[in-house]
């Protein structure tokens, strides 16, 4: 099997390279482990900061990346899993505590996979991946915080990249009104494409504010983080819900009382890797039924296993559009 090994130098410089690997090199799990074949993987933007080492999210070295893959159970000593089982996996530390979908196969936990919807193939699956599930999360979070298409403008930050494209297409099959924002002036008309009413320049956004500004969002999925976000909520309407999800411009969150206790603004912290299965099911199915092959292919390029390490790099500068599908047997 090939995948990308990442290792430390004595340095503390991480190194990505192609390696050939056997079965046997794979973990195992005392209890429950499941060997996959794997079709698909994909570049998040964790794994960007994996395999360049830029930020410490790889616990333990030598480590396979990859939070997510889709492909066919190929062994099981779970009873929950049998061969030819068509499986998807995000999250749980794979890829980061454990060997990841950047792999022809990997060996993980059964408690971690989801069944395959039947009406995806793999390469959609991983198309959508841990950002369109995680845009899902969102949606679903603002549903719960009880906004409607009747609350207003919904704000997506991040627009082209993988989180916040699933964020504008999602909305936009629900009917909701969506202003996009973004840094690059050339994907106006893809995020238009994808359902966004209106397109903002990232700046608008990203610069220190006030701490209220003019109410204008009946809801926010944020995948920015720092000033971004800080803004997103000083200009939600009253009742507003904020979802916060990542961190592209920055951890920090430069922010201050006056949204929530003015406005009764909500601020919802979103997170996919440790959702358990029953809301992942939910979230899955919900993505089968609304996304079609054709608006995939819109969103996602498949690049091969040698590509997927310079992509990394390329997602960290901002520079990746929509989603990077890697097909890990080309
Ligand atoms: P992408 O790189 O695909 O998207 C991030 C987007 O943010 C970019 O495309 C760019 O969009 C924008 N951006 C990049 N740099 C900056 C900057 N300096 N300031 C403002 N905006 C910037 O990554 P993903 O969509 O895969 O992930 C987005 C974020 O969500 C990441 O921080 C990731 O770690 C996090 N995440 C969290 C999850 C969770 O479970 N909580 C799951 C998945 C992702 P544009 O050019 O359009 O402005």
């Amino acid at each position: 099997m090939r995948a990308i090994y990442l290792t430390k130098t004595p340095e503390g410089k991480t190194q990505a390279v192609i390696k050939e690997l056997n079965e046997t090199d794979l973990p195992t799990f005392e209890k429950g482990g499941v060997t996959v074949d794997i079709d698909y993987s994909t570049i998040n933007y964790k794994d960007g900061l994996a395999i360049t080492g830029k930020s410490p999210v790889v616990r333990k070295f030598p480590m396979v990346p990859g939070i997510d893959f889709c492909g066919t159970v190929k062994s099981s000593n779970d009873p929950h899993w049998k061969r030819g089982d068509k499986v998807i996996l995000t999250g749980w530390g794979v890829g980061e505590s454990y060997w990841g979908g950047l792999a022809q196969m990997a060996c993980v936990s059964g408690d971690w996979l989801i069944r395959k919807p039947d009406s995806l193939n793999s390469k959609d699956c991983m198309s959508i991946g841990t950002a369109g599930y995680t845009a899902m999360l969102c949606v679903m979070a603002l549903e719960k915080g009880g906004i409607t298409p009747q609350s207003g403008e919904i704000l997506v930050t991040g627009a082209s990249g993988g989180v916040g494209s699933f964020a504008v297409a999602l909305l936009s099959k629900l009917g909701y009104s969506i202003v996009a924002s973004t840094g690059k002036a050339s994907e106006h008309e893809y995020l238009k494409s994808l359902g966004a009413h209106e397109v903002i320049g990232r700046e608008t956004l990203s610069e220190p504010g006030k701490p209220l500004q003019k109410e204008r969002w009946g809801g926010v999925i944020d995948s920015v983080g720092s000033h971004t976000l800080a803004n997103a909520c000083a200009s939600s309407k009253y009742a507003g819900v904020v979802a916060a999800c990542g961190l592209a411009q920055g951890m920090d969150l430069p922010l201050s009382v006056a949204p929530f206790i003015l406005r009764g603004v909500s601020l919802i912290g979103v997170d996919s890797v440790m959702t358990g299965r029953e809301v992942r099911d939910v979230a899955w199915n919900r993505l089968a039924g609304m996304l079609s092959s054709s608006l995939l292919g819109s969103i996602a390029q498949v690049v091969n296993l040698e590509s997927a390490i310079t992509e990394g790099s390329k997602i960290l500068r901002g520079e990746v559009r929509g989603r990077i599908v890697v097909d890990v047997n080309t």
